[in-house]
């Protein structure tokens, strides 16, 4: 089949996102998709401002449900989490995510801890991230890069998940602190080996365009596109979309990117299987 628009991270205000699961299907409709998934921030061993908590999950569910009886003749619904890695106790495979019901689900890394065990959430705007850096590893930007992706790394080994949720999403904010190091090889060589734990296991990549419309960029960044197609990563395109109207934002840029780097197939959810949609 011919690839068609979907989504399948999105965020409503069951967690940070701004709007209800209805904005986001009205939208979705009227833009013309026919798939849609949702993603809320799964439940953290504590409480923040931006993740969903147990006690709203059967709600969550409930009203997931409730949305596809009501529009599921015109878009396809799906319903999964964005599960954070934390550590070997809070992480993707615990048995309490994989017994919900659930169509997929995302595995991203969000937090690292610091030198003090203290921790720290790396999932911020540069200027933040740069001050967390300041505070939080004296500076180093390389430790914190490192951090990340062992803790990426240790998030595929643990498992638990259907889709790597924007890898290498450290990129932006470790450049703005350190420009040019994507290009050292250090650091280059930390994600082509995890890009190839990847493969190996044969998760499916998100290339995520939440970015692009504000910073020209996607994680994974476009240089490593043609990489992915040779290791035959399988990709969707996820716009991460907060609000509504992000809906659809970069994924068209995302796609020609894709195609440009050998890509002739995405990954979309139909009938509730993962089927490759020609590109
Ligand atoms: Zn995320
Ligand atoms: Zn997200």
């Amino acid at each position: 089949m011919k690839a068609t628009l979907t989504n399948y991270h999105t965020h409503t205000s069951y967690c940070d996102g701004r709007c209800q699961m209805r904005d986001h299907i009205r939208f979705a409709i009227d833009r013309g998709f026919t798939s849609l998934g949702f993603s809320s921030h799964a439940p953290l061993p504590f409480p923040t401002a931006w993740t969903m908590e147990w006690d709203r999950m059967d709600e969550y569910l409930a009203e997931f449900h409730r949305m596809r009886r009501t529009y599921g003749h015109r878009i396809e619904l799906y319903i999964g989490l964005e599960i954070d890695y934390l550590d070997e106790c809070h992480n993707p495979a615990l048995p309490r995510f994989a017994n919900l019901p659930l169509d997929y689900r995302i595995g991203s890394v969000h937090l690292l801890r610091d030198p003090e065990g203290r921790i720290v959430d790396a999932d911020l705007p540069a200027d933040k991230f740069k001050r967390m850096v300041e505070e939080h590893f004296d500076g180093d930007v390389r430790e914190a890069v490192r951090q990340y992706y062992a803790r990426s790394t240790a998030m595929l080994r643990h498992g638990g998940f259907d889709i790597v949720g924007h890898a290498d999403k450290i990129h932006y904010n470790a450049s703005y602190m350190r420009p040019g190091i994507m290009d050292e090889p250090w650091y280059d060589a930390l994600v082509r080996s995890y890009f190839e734990d990847i493969a190996r296991q044969g998760l499916q990549m998100e290339v995520n365009t939440k970015a692009y419309q504000e910073l020209g960029v996607f994680y994974p960044d476009a240089r490593y596109f043609s990489f992915l197609h040779d290791l035959g990563i399988r990709i969707q395109v996820n716009t991460d979309a907060h609000y509504p109207d992000r809906i659809d934002s970069g994924r068209e840029a995302a796609l020609h990117a894709l195609r440009r780097a050998g890509y002739r197939h995405v990954m979309e959810l139909h009938d509730g299987e993962w089927t490759e949609a020609e590109l």
